[in-house]
């Protein structure tokens, strides 16, 4: 099932990014999103009948390396799927725009599967089984981490992996985004290695002292200098249809988002972190590359899905 170039056996590695230098290095999950749309979703003990299922390639890494890729990055990701048809899905998809993925483990455990329940109301709600990312340790971390510019960590993979790769990588002078979601607590170890921390309003609600829960938490533009103070070197918070915020050094730049008729939201925050990566990457000052993935997550709104929806330099007449 798996397609050839496995490198160790079915459980391992399927080569090596010796002699290639990966402009962005993602080190996150990739899941089979499995979407079905339903008038409801059910209550306890209730069956509620829905659409056919979709099965879309997903995971917050796998989104993240797509839309780097897309925009013309050459860019890896550390990852880890199943030896089993959601794991050749994975595979191709990344294969197919650009990803390299001799650093995907693949591994004796079911891929990751989001199951994904879609509402009239548009509302999504959404229950991870993370699967084979479970199997990706802070031991995978490659020397390569050392050779890539900017190393993004996202979260649905062990913490103690996260943490690895974002130490490891700021000590080898990579530059290093941590796209905190979903949000949990870490040591002021990690957060001092982080060099541009990611975060939506909800997840740096919660950071400056809200509640997990509180889906409605909004902070203000002047509290989110507060997140250096974890250690961040910068940070960079995410407002959906605003655009976004960046602080560094003392300034607060907003960038509004063009306005777009938004189709579908899912993954534009991985659109964002992709995009991101690539402009600074490319030595753009962070307000500048927090411009362009404003501008690239914006476009993704505007189609379905969350990488089919992510947009060439082409599409985005953006130069690369
Ligand atoms: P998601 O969980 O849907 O991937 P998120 O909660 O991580 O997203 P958001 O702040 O909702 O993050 O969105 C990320 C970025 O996507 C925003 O900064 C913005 O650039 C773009 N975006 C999201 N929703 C819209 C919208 N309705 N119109 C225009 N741009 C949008």
């Amino acid at each position: 099932m798996i397609p050839d170039g496995i490198v160790g056996g079915p459980v391992g590695f399927r080569g090596t990014l010796a002699g290639v230098t990966a402009q962005v290095l993602v080190v996150g999950s990739a899941n089979a999103d499995l979407v079905v749309a339903a008038d409801r979703r059910p209550a306890g003990g209730e069956t509620v009948l829905g659409g056919d299922t979709e099965v879309l390639p997903g995971g917050k890494g796998a989104n993240t390396a797509v839309a780097a890729a897309r925009l013309g990055a050459e860019v890896a990701l550390l990852g880890a799927v199943g030896d089993d048809a959601h794991g050749s899905l994975l595979l191709d998809s990344l294969s197919t725009s650009g990803v390299r993925t001799d650093l995907v483990r693949v591994v004796r455990r079911p891929t990751g599967l989001a199951f994904i329940t879609v509402t009239p109301d548009g509302e999504n709600s959404i229950l991870v089984s993370p699967g084979a990312n479970s199997a990706l340790r802070p031991e995978d971390v490659p020397a390569a981490v050392s050779e890539a510019k900017v190393l993004v960590a996202s979260l649905e993979i062990p913490l103690d992996t996260v943490e690895h790769a974002i130490t490891t990588a700021a000590k080898a002078g990579t530059r290093t985004i941590l796209n905190l979601s979903p949000v949990v607590t870490l040591p002021e170890s990690t957060l001092a290695a982080v060099d541009v921390l990611l975060v939506n309003q909800h997840e740096a609600a919660w950071l400056l002292g809200g509640s997990k829960d509180g889906a409605e938490s909004v902070v203000r533009t002047s509290e989110l200098p507060a997140l250096l103070e974890l250690g961040p070197r910068s940070a960079v918070v995410t407002a959906g249809a605003q655009g976004a915020v960046c602080v560094e050094d003392g300034r607060v730049s907003e960038v509004p988002s063009p306005h777009v008729e938004a189709v579908d939201t899912t993954g534009a925050g991985d659109a964002f972190a992709g995009a991101l990566a690539f402009a600074l990457a490319q030595d753009s000052s962070l307000p500048d590359a927090v411009e362009r993935a404003v501008r690239v997550a914006a476009f993704s709104v505007t189609r379905r899905g969350a990488q089919p929806s992510y947009p060439t330099p082409a599409e985005l007449t953006l130069p690369n």
